[in-house]
This record gives structure tokens, sequence and C-alpha cells, in this order.
């Protein structure tokens, strides 16, 4: 896996842009979708199983988050907290190469089968934060 810092490249797609308007997109939306009161999402699984899946406490943990309480957003998913954060960090990557005009951080994975390890990392971590919400 390699770190590059490199200009954006005529045509190519604006990530920073996409995703940064994405996620604020989605926070206004959701944020004004429970402020209006409209039910939160139901789990099927947990409705089905009595078990909870691997996004249960998502919803939960997002408002949390967004109330400044990162430790009750990982006590209700952990995952969750950690996307969340890790989206918080992004944006304001995103925001501030957009307004410096500067070099986009890009990453190349230099062996082929470095998906495959990114995959398996990506199961374990979603098995174990599974794992966590059957013990609540
Ligand atoms: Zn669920």
């Amino acid at each position: 896996m390699r770190f590059h810092w490199r200009r954006l490249r005529a045509g190519e797609l604006d990530h920073e842009l996409i995703w940064l308007l994405v996620s604020v997109a989605t926070a206004v939306l959701g944020t004004a979708w429970l402020r209006f009161g409209l039910p939160w999402p139901r789990c099927t699984f947990l409705a089905v199983t009595g078990l909870p899946c691997v996004t249960c406490g998502a919803t939960r943990a997002a408002v949390a988050f967004l109330a400044g309480d990162t430790i009750g957003a990982w006590l209700m998913n952990p995952l969750v907290a950690v996307l969340l954060c890790v989206l918080v960090l992004f944006d304001l990557y995103a925001a501030a190469v957009l307004i410096a005009r500067a070099p986009r951080l890009r990453i190349s994975l230099t062996h082929p089968s470095a998906w495959r390890g990114i995959a398996a990392a990506a199961v374990l971590v979603g098995l174990l934060n599974w794992a966590y919400l059957l013990t609540l």
C-alpha cells in the first residue's frame, strides 16, 4: 500500500467533493428526519430473530455522536462510532483540500492480494462488532 499526494487529473472523479457533499447532505437530512419526529428505522433482522444485526444501534449511535457523546455512541455500536470518527476526519480533509485547491491523497495497492487482506480485516471487524452487540 502506497500513499501519495497529487493534483486531480482532468476528467477525474472528484471523490473529495462528492463524498463531502453526500456526508453533509446525509447528516442534514438525517437530523431533519429526527427533528420532524419521523419514525426511526426498524431492524428486520432483530424483529425476525430477536438478535441484533451488525448495524443495530447505528441510528442511536449517530444521534449520540452528533450530540457530542462519543462514548455513548461507542457503547451503542463501536463500529459505527469509529466510522463516524473516520468520516469527520475525511470531511475535514476534503474541505481543506477543496478550499486550498491542494493536491489530493491517493492510495495505491502495490500488491494484488492487498484487497483480500483489506476485505478479510473488514469482515473480522464486522464480526467483532456483531459479537459485541450480541452481548448487550
Ligand atoms: Zn439491526
